[in-house]
């Protein structure tokens, strides 16, 4: 238990920081120590902290419209759904609030689809592994140990295949199944890659039975991994995308797209109150249109092979197991299960300290803002270094 902390409901337990301040790739602490974050939010702000583009969009639609209501249309919904549907080549776009929340209209929209066309299937299949989010459906959609079980009973019509096996794929097909969930790099298992061979078998085969592939990009879209999506890196077209961390460079925003043969919501199916709302679709809008234009995405590119040659550096001299990931979401793996520790030590830094992300015990996970320099990119390294002579001795 922190001592900071007497009132909020316990769900995780925090360092004893507060921070207050951050600008591109820097936090600042209360105590004025400035931290060097490879974390940004997990993978949120493409663009580091409070860059002037979002200031500026926020600012600019605060003052001339924050919610007229999800039943009317507003300049910002549509604009930033024709930018997205202009940058991935999907028809149709919802806007939502989270990733979860994308990730359960996908499934819902592939069973509605699924009644109509497909005879009532609706059974999904994801992956070992996988992560979806925190709703109870997506907790049964994804495949963390222990997730069956904690808040059971749990939604039913969820399978699981593991992932570069295609036929623990075809195992978990049944004629119920309407759609194949998956994430191209598996980000919170720890930066595991889908194979390409693999990805273009799941996609032939998911034609062949009429199920839909559903990708869930809510942490590899919009400029992550050096292209505007994942699935560009894989050349497959998925049917159904989901999109939210980064979309919203930091504001609470996701996106749920899809091919035009399945807009089949009825009126009434889907909503939400916040969906939409015209505040954070101009924040969306703007990342979208600086983030996937080709030059900042060579940046990207750019940034993620020096992050890339770097880490191998560091795991040749300090031993460690590899290094692996897609543009700029990047894994370094431990010989033994200390990356809490070094996430600690690099915490503790001084006079500057470096934020990095343990997702597994073993595996250090970095996704630093896309917009990172080079110079910063050497820093984090050096910081990094450090942290891992501290921690592993
Ligand atoms: C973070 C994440 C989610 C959940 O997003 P929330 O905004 O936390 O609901 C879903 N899928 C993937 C792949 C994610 O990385």
């Amino acid at each position: 238990m922190s001592a900071l902390d007497e009132h909020l409901i316990t769900i995780t337990q925090r360092p004893d920081t507060v921070f207050v301040e951050g600008h591109g790739a820097w936090l600042v602490d209360e105590a004025g120590k400035r931290h060097l974050d490879l974390m940004q939010g997990w993978a949120v702000n493409s663009l580091g902290h409070s860059p002037a583009l979002i200031t500026e969009a926020l600012l600019a639609q605060s003052q001339r419209l924050v919610n007229p209501s999800p039943a009317y249309f507003n300049r910002p919904m549509l604009d930033l759904a024709a930018a997205l549907s202009r940058v991935s080549g999907f028809d149709r776009v919802f806007l939502a609030n989270s990733g979860a929340e994308a990730n359960e209209g996908a499934v819902k929209l592939a069973r509605r689809w699924g009644s109509r066309h497909r005879g009532g299937a609706h059974e999904v299949v994801g992956f070992e592994q996988g992560f979806h989010g925190r709703t109870l459906a997506m907790m049964s959609a994804s495949g963390k140990p222990g997730w069956g079980s904690i808040y059971a009973p749990m939604p039913t019509g969820f399978a699981k295949a593991r992932l570069n096996d295609l036929a623990s794929v075809e195992r978990a097909l049944t004629p119920r199944t309407v759609a194949v969930m998956i994430e191209f790099v598996q980000g919170e298992a720890g930066v595991v890659l889908a194979d390409p061979g693999f990805v273009r078998e799941l996609r032939a085969l998911t034609r062949e039975r009429e199920v839909l592939l559903i990708a869930d990009e809510v942490q590899t879209g919009v400029g992550r991994c050096g292209t505007a999506f994942a699935f560009e890196h894989y050349d497959v077209e998925p049917d159904i995308l989901t999109l939210a961390k980064g979309l919203g460079g930091g504001v609470p925003l996701s996106a749920l797209l899809c091919r035009e043969r399945l807009n089949c919501f009825e009126p009434g199916d889907q909503g939400g109150t916040f969906c939409g709302n015209p505040l954070m679709a101009a924040v969306g809008l703007a990342i979208v249109n600086e983030v996937c234009r080709p030059a900042f995405l060579a940046e990207v590119h750019a940034r993620s092979q020096q992050l890339a040659q770097g880490l191998q550096a560091i795991v040749r001299d300090h031993g460690l197991v590899g290094e692996r990931g897609l543009g700029l979401l990047r894994a370094l793996e431990l010989p033994s299960d200390k990356a809490p520790a070094v996430v600690a030590a690099a915490q503790a830094l001084s006079p500057v300290g470096l934020l990095i992300n343990a997702p597994r015990p073993h595996l250090l996970r970095l996704m630093p803002a896309l917009n990172i320099s080079a110079a910063e990119v050497d820093e984090g390294q050096a910081l990094l270094r450090e942290a891992l002579r501290i921690a592993l001795g």
